[in-house]
């Protein structure tokens, strides 16, 4: 069922990825098994050493799982899709594969808050060193460059800030300095951003987000165009047993069918509230990356084919006033995550980002009146009227 990138995105969402159908079925089958059979002792042995390509146990590989890697490899022009449990198990496979004792690492300090506390809690324990710096700002990044500099982390647009990086020049920086350039591409999904052809080496995302988008699994994807690099991620992968289930396979197969449609709708309504919070006397500022008053507003349109849906905001009256809105409102729900159907508010400061400490929050630009709004796929009308009712007991 491979088509290639001869189609367009949404044929693709349809129909890419891999799968063994010798019933005709039309969706893919849970392949639901720890274990597959052998047909004989040289075979088993075959399948052990690569000379055949057969199933040999779930956690080194599924059918449905396959599907589901392949699919996602495809949307993002990658060879190689590694699936995994969770993004935090794909953030923990990266490093892992990745880093070395003495190695060091430069990363977005605005980032998903525990894939920095892991490596500044927890990696370091193990001798892997980290800088944390602006990287939508190309001199505080060659300015943290050392010589056992192994890895550039990059999350564009940024948990929670919206800063966004410049791939492509990234790229260009990481290849001249022996770097591997890897992206969270969770923010945008590859709907909107194709890090790969933009030279990244290594993507991944979770799944949890607008890849699955429904608000009911965890999940998480790593990507590389390079087979050798995928070769040693899907080892590390394996050898953690950090592995998906393959229902859990087919659940997020089943949400990337309107990958598409959510985002189209969910872009358009952010683009409204965005407006209609910075036109608000209560708000202090917005920044969504489709807002003529972002910083790079400019850069997003050239490396992103829309806005996406993530909105940062600030109240006038700080986290107090932040505090009544989320508490008030009443379609939105206050929760944790993003990128589902339905609409989500939270507070990053403490919550998403509370492990972060406070002098790296301040660095980062993850101010304490900080608001972040995920907007879902509701009519645009009723989410701006329940902001209004929200905002007028501020
Ligand atoms: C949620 C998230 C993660 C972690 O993914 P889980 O699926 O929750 O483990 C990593 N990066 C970003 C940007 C996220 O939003």
């Amino acid at each position: 069922m491979k088509h290639g990138n001869k189609l367009g995105i949404n044929s693709r969402l349809i129909h890419a990825g891999e799968f063994e159908n010798p019933l005709g079925s039309a969706t893919v089958p849970i392949y639901q098994t720890s274990t597959f059979i052998f047909e004989n002792a040289d075979h088993g042995a075959k399948c052990f050493s690569g000379e055949d390509d057969g199933y040999i146990y779930t956690r080194i590989g599924n059918p449905t799982i396959h599907a589901l890697e392949t699919l996602v490899a495809d949307l993002e022009s990658g060879t190689d899709g590694i699936a995994t449990s969770s993004g935090m198990a794909a953030v923990n496979t990266i490093y892992m594969a990745l880093l070395s004792r003495g190695d060091h690492m430069i990363s977005s300090a605005a980032v998903y808050g525990p894939s920095r506390v892991v490596m500044e809690q927890h990696w370091s324990r193990f001798g892997v060193e980290s800088t944390y710096v602006n990287t939508a700002s190309l001199d505080e990044i060659k300015a943290a460059i050392k010589p056992n500099t192994k890895m550039l982390y990059v999350e564009t647009p940024a948990n929670p800030t919206m800063d966004i990086t410049d791939l492509r020049a990234c790229a260009e920086l990481a290849h001249a300095n022996n770097m591997v350039l890897v992206v969270d591409n969770t923010f945008c999904s590859p709907y909107l951003q194709r890090p790969l052809e933009m030279g990244a080496d290594v993507v991944f995302h979770s799944m949890t987000k607008f890849l699955n988008g429904h608000a009911d699994i965890v999940a998480g994807i790593i990507l590389t165009r390079d087979k050798s690099l995928g070769a040693r991620l899907r080892s590390m992968m394996v050898t953690l047993g950090c592995n998906m289930d393959p229902h859990q396979a087919y659940m997020v197969i089943r949400g990337i069918k309107t990958l598409g449609i959510r985002i189209e709708r969910s872009q358009l309504s952010a683009a409204k509230v965005a407006v209609y919070l910075e036109n608000h006397p209560k708000v202090a500022w917005v920044r969504y990356p489709g807002l003529p008053s972002h910083p790079q507003h400019e850069l997003a349109s050239k490396q992103m084919s829309g806005y996406g849906s993530m909105i940062s905001f600030e109240l006038k009256g700080g986290f107090e006033a932040g505090k009544i809105l989320m508490d008030n409102v009443k379609l939105a729900i206050l929760a944790v995550s993003l990128g589902g159907v339905e609409t989500l508010i939270q507070h990053p400061a403490s919550m998403t980002h509370s492990k972060v400490s406070a002098e790296a929050k301040k660095k980062a630009g993850i101010t304490d009146g900080l608001v972040r709004y995920s907007v879902g796929i509701e009519d645009v009308d009723d989410l701006i009227s329940d902001l209004e009712q929200g905002l007028a007991l501020v």
